[in-house]
Parts: structure tokens; C-alpha cells; sequence
């Protein structure tokens, strides 16, 4: 071995064995600079000898994009856990186990039911070769590059055994409550729970998205343990732990009912000081003998069970519903007697729009149950019908505008039916909230967020959603909490927004019906000018594809209507348009010319965002999968075990299934553009 290959091989060694320590071991010997320093010595090196890169080196933790994942069949199938709810299940679990075996089952070994996506890990030759998702049970997704982003799980170990270790990813509850923070600030629902985040982000198409989310594993075991001549699974797991994995935090093994439910108790007691997620504790039977004489049924095996913790719930009065004027619709919040729920008094909840009200039949005065999503964000689950007394009242629409006292319109919602109840005076201080946003998120202003737009209307230093183009830094810095470095940021996105597409300008206007695929068509036939748009015939509009008579009339009354005149004289001063270099470069972009795609399920981005991607690119969207069907996205908050007639029909008829990150890396758009 020469000195480089010599050097490389030592660092590797150090790094590997601080990666332990931090990630596995949380007890690190080390500061963050100085493994960075180590890292960057080996990255450097490693650059100056390529042919000198091994796969299992800690700098191949985050690699490139791929394009889609291949499913793998499990060499042993990856089965549920029965689920119980009560000591008493528990009890019977025991009993009939004892009387299969004709003997006592235990004992057992009882662990934290992380609440996350399981997965399975190849080894072979000491190489982490594979990772794949749990799926159906039968066959999962390859995630090779994201599984290997996974700082607890070693690239390398001792053992040069075939295995494939079992284990549950995770995202820690602080990335789970930054990003919802995020979420919740710029107006988007927040994820309900770590599973669902971790579900999305493991199957990010882009490993650097899976790497910066902090997802960690914790194993709970070896699908060829028995094979391998281990005679226990704590056995197996001793093993694990020898080779560097990151056990499940609680592992005990129990000789009695009554350590298991004292075990239980115990952890649901210190449950909510967890750095992850959990929803129960699971209980194998720890003689490998012994589980395979119990075998499984079809769906579970015998030999194992999990004990289920309730969720969280508060009961508490509603005394008031609130109707807010927000980006779009006035919807209704429900103030509630303060409660105690997870560790904070809770004093209102969501309750999304009238039709829920009524769905869950709610009224003023009624007891309401209350959960948590994600641990933070208070939701209303139902009412307490047994707790009425006769005198809790229906709750109606509100006929006037909270804010502005207008008459209310209420519509239903094109894509879901939903309810919508709005106001549409023009002079309202939550209609110009809405309009303003509306003007923002279209032109794609970033670091403006809908409670940023409130600070700048209530402070008076806007008005009109025009302000926003002549806003200073001085101006935005004079808001508090809004740091100077933040305020040029936003100054420079609005600069740059003016460059943007003529469509875009189109779709900010915010007339009526016309969103980005309308605008896109408009603007081609007005050859991208604004002058020529502000000029248009109706004759021309209605001869455009997607512009309907009462679309066209929209648009024409919008040009010409007094009031709009400020507005339109302002974005023509301030318009310029994208460089003839740029607008070459978007005709370039029909990358799915041709191409006929069905969306469905829920996505980390609003699925007409997704739709109107696909449009931009040149690609058609469906409602129903057909045999004309090029693809179908399933929105990655969707489970494995997500049905749908479209998901059936995709099957059947053998078309792709895509998700939302695999659609953005076809046509090469990062996904954080569309939220
Ligand atoms: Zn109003």
C-alpha cells in the first residue's frame, strides 16, 4: 500500500469512527469543525486520486439525482405487525402463543414502535449494496442513494455476511417542526406527522434532499437471523450493535406480563421527551424457535405483536368560531376553553371550512375532541354528542365580511366541491392580503410570505399589491423581526421578478379564471408583449384554446375597468420581460411534448401546481388513466398501500408510477419553485 492509498485509508477510519459516535453513539469526541476538517482533507485528496474513490467512502454518503426507483423483491418478505390496544390483548397474545407452543413464549423482548418507514438494508462482502422500502411486504422501492444519506447506517462493517438488515427510517422531530414552521409561514399545510415526512422525503428523487432532512435509522433486525444460526433475535441484535447500527433507543427483554406492562408504562410516560416519533412498542417473542413453530398467518407473523398508545386528546368547550379572512376564502377557526394538550394550553383549532362543521356536525356550545398534528398544530377530530344539553346552536356562513363587513359570496370549489365563502370587495383589507399574495406567488417573489404581506398592509406601507414593486429596503427593515440582509434579499427577488414571462405577469393579474395554462396561451398570441396584450380584441381572445367567452369578457373588463388603471400603469413601468437568451431557452423546455399524465393523491405541492408544470412543459394532464396514459403521479404523502381506481387502472395497464419529485427531474425543475 502506498503513502496516498495509506493516508486515504486512515482518514476513512477516523471519519467512520466519529460518524459512530455522533450518529449512533450521540456522544461524539470530536467538534463539528474538526470532523469537517477531516472530511475536507479526504474530499481533497480524494480529488487529486479519483481512481483511489471507493464506494463505502464517507464522501459517497450523497450522490447524483436519479430518475426513478426500480422495486426490488424482498429475498424475505417484510410482513406487518398485528396491532393491539389494551393489556388485555396483550394478555390473549400470550395465552395463545402459550398454547400453540405448549409452552411459555417468553421471553420477549419489547421495543419502541418508531413511527416511520421501515426499510431493509443489503450487506454483503461488509458493503451496505442495497436499501430498499418496505412496499407491499412482497416488493419495494430501491433507495440506494438516499438510504446511504442516512448518517447512523455504516456504508461499511466488519461482517462479511450476506444479510439483509431490517430497520425503521425516521425524520427527528425537530426537522419536523422546522420545516412545518416553514410551512405554516408561507401558507401551506403542515406535514400531520414525522411519517409522513419521512415517507416524501425518502422517496426524493434528489439524495441532497434525503441528506439535509437528517433521516436516521434505527435497526431492529436480521430477516436471515434463523439461517444464520443465531438462536435469539436479542442475539441477532448484539450482533447489529457490534457492527456500528443504531439499536432501537429502548430494548428490553421481559419475563412476565408485568414487565411488559411495566415497560409500556414507562414509555408512555417519557414518550414525549422522544427526539422521534413513536405510536407504540412492539413485543417479538425472543426464541427464533419458538417464532418459527408459531409461523405467521397471511398477513402478520404470530410471534410478535404491537401494543398501540392512544393518541393525544383534549375535550374542551367551543365558545366561539371565528371566521378569518385569508389568502383566498374566509375559513373558520374554533376558540375553544383553554386546555391542556401535549404540554401546551391550546385555546383554538382548525376547522378547515363550513362543510367539516357540518360533516362532524359541530355547533356553538358543543364539548369538542382535539388532537395534534405533528405534536403542535391543534385540529378538531369531532363533537361530543353525549355532552349536549339542548342549547348548543348550528353554525352558519357568515353574511358579512369579518374584516371589511361586505356582503360574503359563497362558491364551491372546482376541484374538491369544498365550500368557499369569500369576499369580494375590492377595498377590503383581507381581499388586498389576498390579491397581493395571489400577485406574489404568481410572479414566484420568494421570501414574501402571506404573514409578511399582513405586516406591510397593517403598517401602512403598502396598500395596493403595486407597492410591492417600489418597496425599499429601508422599508421592509423598519418591520420588526425583519433583519437587513433579509430586506435587500426581498428587494433584489422583486427586481428580478420583473424578468419573468409574460404569462406570469398574465396569471398575477389575478382576473378571474385565468391561471398560468390560460395566460401561457394568451401569451403566445399576443407574442409576448404586454402592450399588445393590453390591446387584445375580444374576437382574438375567444380564438384562443382554453379562453371561453367568459373568460375572454374577464379579461376585457379587467383592462379596461377604471379602478385596475394605477395597478396596470405600474406594471408597465416596472415590466421588463426575460432576455431573448432566456426565451430561447424556454422553448427548449417541452420536455414532455407529447406526453399524458393523470395526477392524484396528496403531494408536498398543491396538485394544480403540478398540473400546470406538466402543461408548461408541453405535456397534457388527464383525469382518468387510459390506455393513452404516459404516466401516473401519486403524490409522495400517499402510503404504499395508498387505492385508487386510477392506481388499479395504472397497474393493469402497466403505465409508470411517478411521484412529484420524479416529475420535477424530468423536467429539471427544482420542487421547491411549485410550494
Ligand atoms: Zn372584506
Amino acid at each position: 500500500m502506498d503513502e496516498i492509498t495509506e493516508k486515504i485509508e486512515n482518514l476513512r477510519k477516523q471519519i467512520r469512527r466519529h460518524e459512530y459516535l455522533y450518529y449512533v453513539k450521540s456522544d461524539p469526541e470530536i467538534s463539528d469543525t474538526e470532523f469537517d476538517m477531516l472530511l475536507k482533507e479526504l474530499e481533497a485528496l480524494e480529488k487529486e486520486h479519483p481512481e483511489l474513490i471507493t464506494a463505502d467512502s464517507p464522501t459517497q454518503r450523497v450522490g447524483g439525482s436519479v430518475t426513478s426507483f426500480e422495486t426490488i423483491v424482498h429475498r424475505v418478505p417484510m410482513l406487518s405487525i398485528e396491532n393491539s390496544y389494551s393489556l388485555p390483548d396483550i394478555m390473549e397474545w400470550v395465552v395463545r402463543c402459550e398454547k400453540q407452543l405448549n409452552r411459555s413464549p417468553f421471553p420477549v423482548v419489547a421495543e419502541l414502535k418508531i413511527d416511520g418507514v421501515s426499510g431493509s438494508f443489503n450487506y454483503n462482502n461488509g458493503q451496505l449494496i442495497s436499501g430498499a422500502t418496505r412496499g407491499d411486504g412482497q416488493k419495494g422501492d430501491i433507495i440506494t442513494s438516499n438510504a446511504k444519506t442516512i448518517k447512523s447506517l455504516p456504508l461499511k462493517i466488519s461482517s462479511n455476511l450476506d444479510i439483509d438488515v431490517r430497520g425503521e427510517i425516521y425524520t427527528p422531530r425537530i426537522v419536523l417542526e422546522e420545516l412545518n414552521q416553514k410551512r405554516l409561514d408561507e401558507g401551506l399545510e403542515p406535514f400531520k406527522n414525522c411519517r409522513n415526512l419521512t415517507s416524501g422525503t425518502i422517496k426524493s428523487l434528489n439524495p441532497a434532499v434525503a441528506a439535509e432532512r437528517k433521516l436516521g435509522v434505527m435497526v431492529y433486525g436480521i430477516a436471515q437471523a434463523k439461517e444464520l444460526g443465531f438462536k435469539k433475535h436479542s442475539e441477532a441484535l448484539e450482533f447489529l450493535k457490534q457492527q456500528g447500527f443504531k439499536l432501537n433507543q429502548e430494548i428490553q427483554v421481559c419475563n412476565s406480563v408485568e414487565e411488559v406492562k411495566a415497560f409500556i408504562d414507562r414509555i408512555d410516560v417519557e414518550r414525549n421527551n422522544f427526539q422521534f416519533d413513536i405510536d407504540g412498542v412492539v413485543l417479538k417473542i425472543d426464541d427464533l424457535d419458538k417464532q418459527e413453530e408459531l409461523g405467521s398467518t397471511a398477513k402478520a407473523p404470530r410471534w410478535v405483536i404491537a401494543y398501540k398508545f392512544p393518541q393525544p386528546r383534549a375535550k374542551s368547550k367551543l365558545i366561539n368560531v371565528e371566521w378569518r379572512v385569508g389568502r383566498s376564502r374566509i375559513t373558520p377557526v374554533a376558540w375553544i376553553e383553554p386546555v391542556q394538550l401535549c404540554g401546551t394550553t391550546v385555546s383554538r383549532a382548525s376547522l378547515h371550512n363550513i362543510d367539516q362543521i357540518r360533516e362532524k356536525d359541530i355547533r356553538l356550545g358543543d364539548y369538542l375532541l382535539v388532537e395534534k398534528a405533528a405534536y403542535i398544530i391543534p385540529y378538531v377530530v369531532s363533537s361530543v354528542k353525549e355532552d349536549r344539553t339542548g342549547n348548543e346552536k348550528e353554525i352558519q356562513i357568515p353574511e358579512f365580511c369579518p374584516v371589511c363587513g361586505g356582503k360574503t359570496t359563497t362558491t364551491k370549489d372546482d376541484e374538491d366541491g369544498s365550500t368557499i365563502v369569500r369576499c369580494d370587495n375590492e377595498n377590503c383589507f383581507g381581499v388586498k392580503a389576498r390579491r397581493t399574495t395571489h400577485f406574489i406567488t404568481q410572479l414566484e417573489i420568494e421570501n414574501i410570505g402571506p404573514q409578511l404581506i399582513d405586516r406591510l398592509l397593517e403598517n401602512k406601507i403598502i396598500n395596493q399589491p403595486e407597492d410591492i414593486l417600489k418597496l425599499t429596503e429601508a422599508e421592509l427593515a423598519s418591520i420588526d423581526r425583519m433583519g437587513i440582509k433579509s430586506a435587500s434579499k426581498i428587494v433584489a427577488n422583486i427586481k428580478k421578478a420583473s424578468e419573468k414571462p409574460l404569462f406570469r405577469l398574465i396569471s398575477a393579474f389575478g382576473i378571474s379564471n385565468v391561471g398560468p395554462v390560460v395566460s401561457e396561451n394568451i401569451s403566445k398570441a399576443v407574442h409576448q408583449s404586454l402592450e399588445e396584450f393590453l390591446e387584445v380584441s375580444s374576437e382574438k381572445l375567444k380564438n384562443i384554446e382554453g379562453v371561453q367567452e367568459k373568460i375572454a369578457n374577464n379579461i376585457i373588463e379587467f383592462i379596461n375597468n377604471p379602478n385596475n388603471q394605477p395597478f396596470i400603469n405600474a406594471i408597465k413601468a416596472w415590466w421588463q420581460g426575460p432576455s431573448p437568451v432566456e426565451l430561447a431557452a424556454q422553448k427548449a423546455s417541452n420536455k414532455l411534448e407529447g406526453k399524458s399524465f393523470v395526477v392524484t393523491g396528496e403531494a408536498i405541492v398543491p396538485r394544480r401546481k403540478l398540473e400546470d408544470l406538466i402543461k408548461q412543459s408541453g405535456g397534457q394532464t388527464k383525469s382518468s388513466v387510459s390506455v393513452k396514459t404516459d404516466y401516473l403521479v401519486i403524490g409522495s404523502l400517499e402510503n404504499e398501500d395508498f387505492v385508487s381506481n386510477k392506481k388499479t387502472k395504472a397497474i393493469q395497464l402497466g403505465k409508470p408510477i411517478i411521484n412529484e419529485f420524479e416529475l420535477c427531474n424530468m423536467v429539471d425543475v427544482n420542487i421547491d419553485t411549485l410550494k
